[in-house]
């Protein structure tokens, strides 16, 4: 399997070499060649099928020859051993939970999966990898935790001071060895313009082999593929196939399953669910693609306003503004809302949502209302431990702490304090080795 450029000015490549570079060198997202159809018989009988043979028949097109056949079932295997359960909320509302992983979010899958790959193609190169990211949280644990002892890798993290959740902190700063946290003076656009001039800095670049982990890499992008498939296994009337409600920020969550539909995986309709940052809810309305400046919400992993993965959408559409139209609807909801959401289903159904799922399921459920004897899935994508203020606003209770954490909450904090200094971060960088 070959990816092109969507700028389509720069040549094709491997999915070695997309995962290598990220993006291509014109800038533009990688996208793969022709979409592999999925196995008739898989569908048929995913039910005795185990995760990791249907996540491993699902990605193997992708890879093609560039990882062995049992080195890339091994690295599935890895990606998806802990649970994704589906639980049923109310009738006809249910949750795939896919905050079980070692970080609590949905983003364990995408960094772990690319994780164990990069780690696979870094032994044919002959410098050390340095995987720049900055985060408003959640990516940065996942990626932190993904990459943890991944030999020839280096992971450079940066997070803004002071504006991480506490659980969310110790998952970045705790770990140590081949993870390195920059706690930076300064906002979350402070890290993330530091780590832009990073990457085009010429003269960095030929002193360090730098390449980024967010949400544009296709190997953080395919394998979130895989637990839409685990959904359907799970789901019981096969003959009415889900709607599914995704809380989107970049959409590479969303996009992934819109591939997974198009190897068809039956799905009756998707719904992209986002907070203030309305600029997609806008676009289906008008046609006019016109992102504002970036709004902060309580969901504040989706607080994006130009989505990076909404090309690859397009393109999976082939551009028929119709034809996406059927298939996928958008709405922003607000902080309120969010909040009123969380309190309701907690107090009625017994479940606690967290922010980011908690704009899914009100986006489901007025969808739901609209379409009379429809039934849907929304995506849970963080345990609600993560976002402790916005829980408390709505149940004014505390989020009982998972056992799974302790450990991590008694572990030292260990990150390089540094001012918002182009100067100081290349420093840092260059003499860490
Ligand atoms: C990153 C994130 C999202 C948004 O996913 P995208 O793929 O960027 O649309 C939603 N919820 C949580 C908890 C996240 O961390």
């Amino acid at each position: 399997m070959n990816y092109y450029s969507l700028t389509k000015k720069s040549p094709s490549v491997n999915f070695k070499e997309a995962t290598i570079l990220g993006l291509a060198p014109d800038k533009g997202l990688y996208f793969p060649e022709q979409i592999p159809m999925i196995d008739a018989e898989l569908l048929a009988n995913i039910e005795n099928c185990s995760n990791e043979e249907i996540a491993f028949r699902v990605i193997r097109p992708y890879v093609g020859n560039t990882i062995p056949e049992n080195i890339l079932y091994d690295i599935v295997r890895e990606t998806v051993n802990f649970p994704i359960p589906l639980i049923p909320v109310t009738g006809s509302i249910s949750s795939l939970e896919l905050f079980h992983g070692p970080t609590l979010a949905f983003k364990d899958i995408g960094a772990r999966f690319m994780s164990r790959c990069l780690g696979q193609f870094v032994h044919q190169q002959t410098k050390k990898i340095t995987v720049l990211v900055a985060t408003s949280g959640d990516t940065g644990g996942a990626v932190a935790n993904g990459f943890y002892n991944v030999d020839g890798v280096d992971v450079v993290i940066l997070y803004p001071s002071g504006k991480v959740s506490s659980v969310q902190e110790k998952q970045l700063t705790t770990l140590g060895k081949n993870i390195h946290a920059l706690e930076i003076e300064g906002s979350f656009d402070d890290c993330q313009l530091l780590v832009k001039k990073a990457f085009a800095d010429k003269e960095l670049n030929r002193q360090l082999f730098l390449t980024s982990a967010n949400s544009i890499n296709v190997a953080r992008w395919l394998p979130q593929q895989f637990y839409y498939f685990f959904a359907y296994k799970l789901w019981k009337k096969k003959e009415q196939p889900p709607v599914i409600c995704v809380p989107s920020g970049n959409f590479g969550n969303i996009c992934a399953g819109i591939l997974a539909h198009i190897s068809g995986l039956p799905v009756q309709h998707f719904i992209a669910a986002c907070n203030a940052n309305d600029t997609v809810p806008r676009y289906l309305q008008n046609k006019n693609f016109e992102p504002h400046s970036a709004i902060a919400t309580l969901s504040n992993a989706m607080d994006v306003a130009d989505p990076s993965n909404f090309v690859r959408i397009l393109e999976l559409f082939q551009h028929q503004f119709g034809e996406m139209t059927k298939k996928l609807s958008s709405c922003s909801i607000s902080d309120t809302e969010t909040v009123a959401t969380i309190k309701e289903v907690y107090e009625k159904e017994g479940y606690l949502l967290d922010p980011h799922g908690a704009i899914a399921y009100l986006a489901l459920q007025r969808y739901i209302k609209e379409h009379p004897g429809t039934r849907g899935i929304f995506l849970e994508t963080a345990h609600p431990v993560k976002f402790p203020d916005a829980i408390v606003q709505a149940t004014g209770k505390q989020v009982p702490i998972p056992e799974s954490l302790t450990p991590l909450l008694l572990m030292e904090k260990k990150s390089t304090r540094l001012p918002v200094s182009y100067d100081d971060f290349i420093q840092f960088l260059l003499s860490k080795n």
